[in-house]
């Protein structure tokens, strides 16, 4: 009588209800398989840091005396795909019973219900666990918001901060700390060196041995697998450390530079002062709630300012819930969307770097260098250049599902697809997340060293961000020109005469049809 338990390779929460209790009868099975690593073209460190994290949790349950089946990507056993290995793995152990933890991606929870519903037709007794890790059910933001147009953010932020009591005065149980549920507008400042940014305090592993197997086994990546020095977390120790780390040096000051840029005249700080923890919440080795309360703790002992752990919280009580819910409520079919009809391919300099944007430069160089681009960077440095250009939306989905160290497609595609690229029609975002250089160079330094001109909106010399921007208001007019939000917009274009919109969309064509010179 042998149960088999799957631990898939972001399910690595060594608190889980699971392991309470050592059972002989119980193997918990984790497997290395190219179904993972191929489904998309991954950075070489995302693809090193799960399997040298799933390695560590293998050892872990293993001294603390559990069974543990550990298919290898170079296992001689290993069929390479999930369902196969299992079909295996219930034979080898003549198992009677199989159980699983909800994946959090569609694809996986999909090919595991239609694996598991054949199964039990032949006797086998299945049954799924919670992960114990999420602070909503998977449809929890689509009860709350039903049939409406637009699922805004801030609506389920606030449901969540009174049901989980986070932030909440304590005489006043409905009211949001410090008077106010948001300090997002205090939250923009521009970073110029001071205060200093903090060192990084991650571990390093040494990640040689790993990446020859995997190489060996014929796994395609993409990036620098040494770059960072093997310095994601391998388990939830470590992770921990990174937790306190981040709240004594840099919680801080996150709430002020959360939106910062900094380029060459600021020592290009590649992190300023974010978290670096979605890797590890993602896969599980923190949990949100834990997160949380570090944060809620530091404010009410006096470490760190309101703004502070509010914009901080709100990030993961609030963003990360919310497009989980979002994901769930309109998978499958979420991630084919493209409201816009963007078709173009990706430029070749996003696989090396080299373009002369500075700001492109800085956040495509260290997103292939750190497998890591902070939220601005994400949604208005790159996701921005793609969404004006008319880039892919899927080709874009994609890049950024292999790129970041942590991309899941749950939290990746409603970022890429809903918020950043518009490529759901507006669920996600009120308006498209764009700008011109304007924007770009308020929030950081790159623009004074760069290749092109900031104030210029045609030429040679101009940034294309400027051209791209209006080229882009123009050709969405008919869908964007009604949204009150953009109506500013179209007030300037209003008062352009033809020569001027035609100049703008003849220089956004130029910058279109030479795309890889940029
Ligand atoms: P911090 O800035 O320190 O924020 C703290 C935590 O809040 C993060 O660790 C993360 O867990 C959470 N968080 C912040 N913003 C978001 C958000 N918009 N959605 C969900 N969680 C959030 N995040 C991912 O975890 N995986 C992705 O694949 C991913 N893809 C993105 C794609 C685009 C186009 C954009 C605009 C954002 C994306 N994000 C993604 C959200 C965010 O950029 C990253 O979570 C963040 O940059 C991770 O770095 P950090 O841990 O230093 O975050």
């Amino acid at each position: 009588m042998t149960t088999l338990r799957l631990i898939l390779g972001d399910q690595l929460n060594p608190e889980h209800s699971w392991y309470r209790t050592v059972r002989d009868d119980t193997v918990y099975v984790l497997m290395e398989i190219r179904q993972e690593t191929d489904y998309t073209l991954h950075h070489a460190q995302k693809v090193l840091a799960i399997f040298a994290a799933m390695r560590d949790f293998a050892r872990h349950l293993r001294e603390a005396g559990h069974r543990v089946r550990f298919v290898a990507i170079d296992d001689p056993s290993n069929r390479q795909s999930l369902t196969a290995n299992l079909d295996a793995l219930v034979q080898h152990y003549q198992a009677t019973a199989f159980a699983h933890q909800a994946p959090d991606e569609h694809r996986l929870d999909a090919q595991l219900s239609d694996w598991c519903q054949a199964q039990a037709a032949r006797g086998l007794q299945v049954s799924v666990a919670d992960t114990e890790h999420f602070l909503s059910a998977r449809d929890e933001a689509a009860r709350l918001f039903g049939d409406s147009r637009h699922w805004l953010m801030e609506r389920f932020y606030r449901h969540m901060r009174q049901h989980h009591r986070v932030l909440m005065q304590a005489d006043a149980p409905r009211q949001p700390e410090g008077g106010q549920w948001n300090f997002d507008h205090d939250n923009r400042k521009a970073w110029s060196g001071t205060p200093a940014a903090p060192a990084d305090w991650r571990h390093h592993h040494d990640h040689r041995a790993l990446w020859a197997t995997i190489e060996a086994s014929g796994v395609r990546t993409f990036g620098d697998p040494q770059a960072d020095d093997g310095r994601w977390p391998l388990n939830r120790q470590e992770a921990l450390a990174d937790l306190e780390a981040f709240v004594t040096q840099a919680l801080p000051h996150f709430g002020d530079y959360q939106d910062a840029l900094s380029g060459e005249a600021s020592g290009r700080q590649w992190r300023l002062f974010h978290s670096l923890l979605s890797f590890a919440l993602n896969v599980k080795m923190l949990q949100p709630a834990e997160v949380i309360a570090a944060a809620e703790g530091a404010f009410h002992s006096g470490r760190v300012p309101l703004a502070a752990a509010e914009g901080f919280i709100r990030q993961i009580l609030g963003w990360r819930e919310y497009v989980r819910g979002v994901y769930w409520a309109h998978m499958p079919g979420y991630t084919e969307r493209n409201a816009l009809s963007h078709h173009l391919p990706l430029p070749a300099w996003f696989w090396t770097g080299e373009v002369k944007m500075a700001c492109m430069r800085q956040a495509v160089g260290q997103s292939l260098q750190h497998a890591y681009a902070h939220h601005i960077q994400r949604l208005m440095v790159i996701g921005n250049f793609a969404l004006l250009a008319g880039l892919d939306a899927q080709a874009v989905h994609q890049w950024y599902l292999g790129v970041y160290i942590d991309a899941f497609e749950w939290v990746e595609a409603p970022n890429t697809l809903g918020m950043s690229q518009f490529a759901d029609g507006g669920v996600i975002a009120t308006k498209p997340y764009v700008s011109s250089a304007a924007y770009l160079d308020r929030m950081g330094d790159h623009c004074k060293g760069c290749a092109y001109q900031r104030k210029e909106r045609l030429g040679e010399r101009a940034c294309p961000f400027n051209a791209l921007y209006w080229d882009f208001h123009l050709r969405h007019a008919e869908l964007l020109r009604r949204n009150p939000r953009i109506g500013m917009v179209y007030k300037q274009i209003d008062k352009m005469d033809a020569a001027q919109r035609e100049a703008i969309a003849t220089q956004a064509d130029t910058w279109r049809a030479r795309l890889d010179t940029l």
